[in-house]
């Protein structure tokens, strides 16, 4: 396929995900604070693990900036022990909370006014912020447009022979980036997108609307969010790391060998 074609399909991904099953209700979490949190406790565990350690801070009152900085790092570490890695990630929650205070103040609304590409470099150079998790952070806390790549992305792009395991993950957010764009371009206004949501329902949701999952977003970041929450109901009912089950999935017609 040409690069023209490799996009024009990526696009169609995202029409033929969307019509299917709606609106995904990323990210499920109250604030953008919560939203930071979930995504440093979310690598290398499940989901579920990640909610316990959420709901332990928040009975304990410590799901905000001041409570991350000031609870002792032992009892820190107890609270999020459900998400595994627990000394690390505490450790590293309490790096974020610093730089925050140093650099803005702790103020999140400051920190997201920077523009896209620089705070993705301070990110990127915290202790444990790899790619995934800096554009997790700067796409459904601070709307900025950038795509998250993860494991399903690549693996379905591998299984469509679109990259090779040689691909890089900028390679990727690159490619879905560019492939995307024409999408918002189209729809002028982010109004259109809301009846479209409204319109296909709430078929197959993997969670329930959030605050951060309804907030005011542009169409570009609107369709950021949504395009990797169906890739993510994609790789979890279809597309799964031992076998890919092509049967049922939405994306069955772009397979190469069946075109
Ligand atoms: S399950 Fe099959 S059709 Fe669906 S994305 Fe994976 S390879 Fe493609």
């Amino acid at each position: 396929m040409s690069a023209d074609e490799i996009r024009d399909q990526i696009g169609s991904y995202y029409r033929t995900l969307f019509r299917t099953w709606g609106t995904q209700n990323w990210w499920p979490a109250r604030s953008r604070f919560e939203v930071i949190v979930g995504a440093y406790l979310t690598q290398n565990t499940a989901w579920t693990n990640v909610e316990k350690a959420i709901a332990n801070l928040r009975s304990a009152k410590l799901l905000n900036v001041a409570g991350i900085r000031q609870t002792p790092l032992a009892e820190l570490e107890r609270l999020i022990q459900p998400s595994g890695y627990f000394r690390q990630k505490a450790q590293r929650l309490k790096t974020f909370v610093a730089f925050l205070e140093r650099e803005y103040g702790g103020s999140l609304s400051k920190m997201f006014a920077r523009p896209t590409k620089k705070l993705r470099e301070e990110l990127l150079s915290l202790d444990g912020v790899g790619p995934e998790t800096a554009d997790s952070i700067l796409l459904y806390a601070g709307n900025h447009p950038v795509f998250v790549v993860d494991a399903y992305t690549r693996r379905v792009l591998a299984r469509h022979a679109i990259v090779t395991d040689e691909a890089t993950y900028e390679d990727v957010r690159e490619l879905f980036e560019k492939s995307l764009a024409p999408l918002a371009e189209s729809t002028t206004d982010s109004e259109d997108l809301s009846t479209q949501r409204l319109a296909t329902g709430f078929a197959n949701p993997p969670h329930a609307p959030s605050q951060m999952s309804a907030a005011k977003r542009t169409v570009l970041t609107q369709i950021y969010n949504e395009m990797h929450g169906l890739i993510v109901g994609v790789g979890k009912n279809y597309c799964k790391k031992s076998q890919a089950q092509c049967d049922g999935c939405p994306l069955q017609i772009f397979l190469p060998d069946l075109k």
